[in-house]
């Protein structure tokens, strides 16, 4: 292994070649749930450069873990405990290769900061809507590997749908340029597809070109409180129809959610939380004006009240109002953490099923656990909840996690299952839900999945032990 270091170094230098040091930031996963122990951390600067480590590492067997940002909240970025692992950092590989403003696309190398994209784009007149809560740490490498979601798929799809191609390294070293920025392209399977969602585990993304969208004239977020999830899922069929392709984000919290933000950074100022089971974000961009998405909005509101859905409502004042509103929102993830020990769910079942679906669970659950508290959040306009528990007050958390974590997952998956869903929705597989696939997908996409992976990568270079088990 000392020799592999050695050739990894003449590639890279010996300024990315990383032993024997803190290498915490990539041996850690984001949540702190899981470690592992990496031979080396390497980081490539160039798509070449990638292709000799992959192959320098094919060569003699040893295994890599692709890794951007490391915000991944499945466990699948950082290495084993075999300490026989290549961690490659794509994290130096942030050029923006070329924006196209005729084609709307932009070429960027993998390790680019999804903010800092998004920052360019904007720079540039255009719109690149990817947007979730880790944008300033995670990358488009990342966000590709993982089909990342976030707030704006309602209305502009998630990482896969906003992808028009890929530059990729395969398990063998070669470099495939699928840097096509084409619409529409039916020459045989879609390679760019399998990549997308791979998780790391069939190839290198190292470069991405992606889809820009005309920037909104005004973009508008509103906050209101309701009854039940009944009535917001009525809201979103009405927001749907009144506002069109407007509707950008549709986001629902439950009380319990809200009042941990509330408990944990109270300077937020958390509205309504307090009266109302349930608060939905909803955000409209408009090609026209502000004053036009606000007259939408206020129509919107307007009968949503008179048929009762909500009981109250504000719309933003200004872009700090809108933004503020925003961070409550994607700070229930951090208040669940400064609150202790947790068990996390990210599901989707069809929207229709929606409330059905949670009242299920929330009594199979509290049935079998009566005190657990339930952290119900998500992109409803997506059929995407985050169906956290927190464990009861007062016990030891960490021991109530240890011990029943498990069976609280399976009555949650169950359900899911029950109701045709995903038991994961926009975060992937990993490591951490490995079993649970096995499990609740059927043997026959199993085995195809199977067949894919030895077809791509037949010496498990890549990410072994993710997504599909392996015995490596
Ligand atoms: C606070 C917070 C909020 C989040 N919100 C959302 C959300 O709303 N929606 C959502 O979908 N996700 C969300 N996530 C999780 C999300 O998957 C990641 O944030 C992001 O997409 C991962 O990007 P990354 O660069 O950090 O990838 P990493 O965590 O480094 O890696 C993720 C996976 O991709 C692989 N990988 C990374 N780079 C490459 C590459 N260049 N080529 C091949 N494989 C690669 C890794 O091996 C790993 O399997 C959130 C995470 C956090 C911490």
């Amino acid at each position: 292994m000392n020799e592999l270091i050695e050739t990894l170094t003449t590639i890279v230098g010996k300024n990315h070649v990383l032993t024997g040091m803190d290498l915490d930031d990539y041996e850690q996963d984001w949540r702190r749930r899981a470690r592992g122990k990496a031979l080396c951390v390497v980081r490539p600067g160039s798509t070449q450069e990638v292709a000799l480590v992959v192959n320098a590492c094919a060569v003699v067997g040893a295994s890599i873990v692709p890794q951007g940002g490391n915000t991944g909240l499945v466990g699948g970025s950082i290495p084993n405990s075999s300490g026989t692992q290549v961690v490659m950092s794509l994290r130096r590989m942030t050029t923006v290769r070329s924006i196209d403003p005729e084609n709307m696309t932009i070429t960027v190398e993998a390790g680019c900061v999804l903010q800092s994209v998004q920052e360019v784009v904007d720079s540039h007149g255009f719109l690149f809507p990817l947007s979730l809560g880790a944008e300033g740490s995670c990358t488009i490498g990342g966000n590709l590997a993982s089909n990342a979601g976030g707030t704006q798929v309602l209305r502009y799809g998630n990482a896969r749908d906003l992808c028009l191609g890929v530059e990729v390294v395969t398990p063998q070293g070669d470099v495939w340029d699928g840097l096509s920025g084409l619409r529409k392209d039916n020459t045989g399977y879609d390679l760019r597809d399998l990549f997308v969602g791979s998780e790391g585990t069939l190839g290198v993304i190292t470069a991405a070109t992606m889809k820009l969208y005309p920037k909104p004239a005004a973009q508008l977020t509103a906050w209101a409180a309701l009854a039940s999830l009944e009535d917001a899922n009525r809201l979103l069929g009405l927001a749907r129809r009144h506002l069109g392709s407007c509707l950008t984000g549709f986001e629902v919290m439950n009380r319990f959610a809200l009042h941990l933000v509330d408990k944990h950074f109270p300077h937020l100022r958390v509205p309504m939380w307090r009266e109302h089971a349930w608060c939905v974000l909803i955000e409209i961009s408009d090609n026209e004006s502000e004053a036009h998405a606000r007259g939408l909005f206020e129509g919107l509101l307007e009968i949503a009240f008179e048929r009762g859905l909500v009981a109250d409502a504000i719309i933003a004042e200004s872009l700090k109002q809108m933004h503020d509103l925003w961070h409550i929102r994607e700070s229930i993830t951090l208040a669940q953490t400064a609150e202790g020990f947790n068990v996390k769910h990210d599901i989707s079942v069809p929207i229709s099923l929606i409330p059905e679906f949670v009242r299920e669970t929330d009594t199979a659950l509290a049935t079998a656990f009566p005190s657990l508290r339930f952290v119900n959040f998500g992109h409803m306009g997506d059929g995407n909840l985050h169906y956290n528990i927190q464990v009861p007050e007062g016990c030891d958390a960490k021991e109530f996690v240890q011990t029943n974590e498990e069976r609280i997952s399976t009555i949650v998956y169950d359900t899911v299952s029950k109701y045709r869903g995903s038991i994961s929705a926009e975060h992937g597989v990993g490591e951490l839900k490995l079993d649970k696939l096995v499990h609740y997908k059927s043997n026959v996409a199993l085995n195809l999945m199977r067949a894919i992976k030895s077809a791509f990568d037949p010496r498990n270079t890549l990410n072994p032990g993710r997504v599909l088990k392996s015995n490596r």
